[in-house]
């Protein structure tokens, strides 16, 4: 980069030549990612970048926003550098604590919300327990969504809640939020107490760890990615205890990953506790969300 002493750049420049190198270095969605950089960078909405297009960086601005650069070229994905990821419409932060938000587990949301939102619903009052919280996305929208929720978040990981905590204090649920750490079998006492359980736990099978991309792989939590050899360790789990769980009539919601549908469903049918199963497709048309009900009778 010409960022020699003298040379001035103006934010449309910099975003032209930003675009095109991070395409030459083979960095995915070049020009959103230059964008959202060069924003944060200089403290703007993407939007401002347009309405000040030729404004002139100032050395110190340049010189920060290369450190930006290098990083992203690392292959950190833009959402740690900035610190933020968008889901549901909502401002979530991220750390490498936590998974980032997937638009898929948006699907998760709006498979619960028109279970909920059918005429004298038994699950609308919840109580909601979300298995493996991580950002706290699930337990957030769920806890601002529903009529009259109380949720509990659980993750194994400290770190994980400190932040979901945060992004619920920032979203105005904090007050309907218990968070605690660990996961469905310890510290909860067994017994039906949830309307609803939801989770996106860890599904990818271990032997698939190499061929995800070197953002996620070098940089996102394995523990909330990794789910074993066959990738259904995790959910495995949560179909054989969550029934334990669940209220009379009450849904348990997972995220799954692709090809796994199958399996899905036949630890499903193992279990007399459930119903039939509901499964939903994400934007690319792959099996992504199964849903079931324990059964009315106890
Ligand atoms: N969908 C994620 C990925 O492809 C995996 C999320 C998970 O394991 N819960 O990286």
């Amino acid at each position: 980069m010409k960022a020699d002493r003298g040379v001035v750049w103006t934010i449309l420049e910099l975003l032209r030549w930003t675009t095109d190198y991070f395409k030459a270095k083979g960095v995915s969605e070049p020009r959103a990612a230059a964008q959202v950089l060069l924003a944060h960078c200089l403290g703007l909405e993407r939007i401002e970048l347009y309405l000040q297009y030729n404004k002139p960086l100032t050395a110190e601005e340049l010189a920060s926003f290369k450190t930006l650069i290098r990083r992203r070229l690392t292959g950190e994905p833009t959402q740690y550098i900035t610190g933020h990821q968008e889901f549901w419409s909502l401002d979530f932060l991220v750390t490498p604590a936590a998974l980032i938000p997937r638009p898929e587990t948006e699907i998760l949301i709006e498979a619960v919300l028109e279970q909920v939102q059918q005429p004298d619903s038994p699950l609308a009052k919840g109580p909601v327990l979300d298995v493996g919280t991580g950002s706290g996305v699930l337990a957030v929208v769920l806890a601002r969504t529903l009529p009259d929720p109380w949720v509990v978040a659980l993750d194994l990981s400290a770190t994980a809640l400190a932040l979901a905590q945060e992004n619920a204090r920032r979203l105005g649920a904090a007050d309907r939020i218990s968070f605690v750490q660990g996961d469905l079998s310890q510290p909860l006492a067994p017994g039906p107490t949830f309307a609803l359980i939801v989770s996106n736990p860890p599904y990818v099978p271990t032997g698939d760890w190499q061929r995800l991309p070197r953002e996620t792989r070098d940089f996102e939590p394995r523990a909330a990615l990794d789910g074993g050899p066959d990738g259904l360790a995790v959910i495995r789990r949560l179909i054989s205890t969550a029934h334990q769980y669940l209220l009379p009539g009450g849904l348990l919601a997972l995220e799954m990953g692709q090809g796994q549908a199958e399996a899905v469903l036949d630890l499903i049918a193992q279990q007399a506790a459930y119903g039939p199963a509901q499964l939903r497709r994400d934007y690319q048309q792959i099996q992504r969300v199964v849903l079931v009900r324990r059964s009315e009778k106890a």
